[in-house]
């Protein structure tokens, strides 16, 4: 169904938004990978992409914190492979720590990733999906956009401004073909969430063991990490066309956290 689209996955060169990636190529999409990390490992990646699933994959270098590289990135892919049909605002980071100690600047790098980079890019390709009548896009946002966590400041205000962002694309476009929606996962085991793990223990005072077992899947009422290639088969079929009636929703993929 989605075959010969063409896919912007925004921080795609690790973690949740390579296994999108790898998912739209495995259906047959065209897809423009983007990402901070070394050059060689990222092109091995984009060339894998290429051979594994005979799509073309382009690598965009955009900083998710310039506005301007992030509409070069957008316009990437509709002068090289067509068009932006799907868009993946993924990339994202995190910082642990209390409120009075939260650095400022760190506050807004948080708010620029996680959130300003998506409106600058659902800005970007959002003429072009209303030019062709059809698109996609696909937040990743987070169990918490929904409810909180403590010392998570920047990142739980981004995300459920993610949502709120969501929403609001999703009604402005709702005529067009075009649905918004955002994936909200719980914890899933990717390097963002082992590289918080060493803070989250100083801010709890806590071993890092215990983080793992009473901080972390102690939301999770299923016990156990979400994998990224469940939150990528969730993405695969938001795109589709069997979803098209789906748009302004938060799709909650975390083992029941937020029910609790
Ligand atoms: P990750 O650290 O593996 O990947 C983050 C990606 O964002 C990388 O490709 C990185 O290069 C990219 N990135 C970071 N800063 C960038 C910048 N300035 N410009 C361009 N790219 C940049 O993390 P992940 O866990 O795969 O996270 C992906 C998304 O999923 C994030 O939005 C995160 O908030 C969200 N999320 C993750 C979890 C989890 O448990 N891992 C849970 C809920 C939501």
């Amino acid at each position: 169904m989605l075959k010969g689209k063409v896919a912007v996955v925004t921080g795609s060169t690790s973690g949740i938004g390579l296994a999108y990636a790898r998912a739209f190529a495995k259906e047959g999409v065209n897809v423009v990978i983007n990402g901070l990390g070394d050059a060689a490992a990222i092109e091995k990646e984009r060339s894998a992409i290429e051979s594994e699933f005979g799509v073309k994959a382009l690598y965009s270098p955009a900083n998710m914190l310039k506005a301007d590289e992030i509409a070069d990135m957008v316009k990437l892919a509709e002068t090289e492979l067509g068009a932006c049909d799907i868009l993946v605002n993924n990339a994202g980071i995190q910082h642990v720590a209390p409120i009075e100690e939260f650095p400022i600047d760190t506050w807004n790098t948080i708010i620029a990733i996680n959130l300003s980079a998506a409106f600058f890019a659902m800005r970007a390709a959002i003429p072009g999906m209303k030019a062709r009548k059809w698109g996609r896009i696909i937040n990743t946002a987070s169990a918490h956009a929904l409810v909180a966590s403590p010392f998570k400041s920047a990142y739980v205000s981004a995300k459920h401004g993610i949502a709120g962002l969501t929403k609001t694309a999703a009604l402005e476009t709702a005529t067009f073909g075009i649905t918004v929606n955002a994936i909200c996962p719980g914890y899933v085991w990717t390097p963002l969430v082992e590289k918080q793990i060493p803070d989250t223990a100083k801010a709890r005072g806590m071993t890092e063991e215990e983080v793992k077992k009473n901080v972390l899947l102690a939301a999770q009422p299923t016990k156990e990490f979400v994998t990224v290639e469940e939150v990528a088969a969730l993405a695969v079929f938001l795109a589709s066309d069997n979803a098209r009636s789906i748009t302004g929703s938060m799709q909650q993929i975390d083992g029941g956290w937020v029910a609790e």
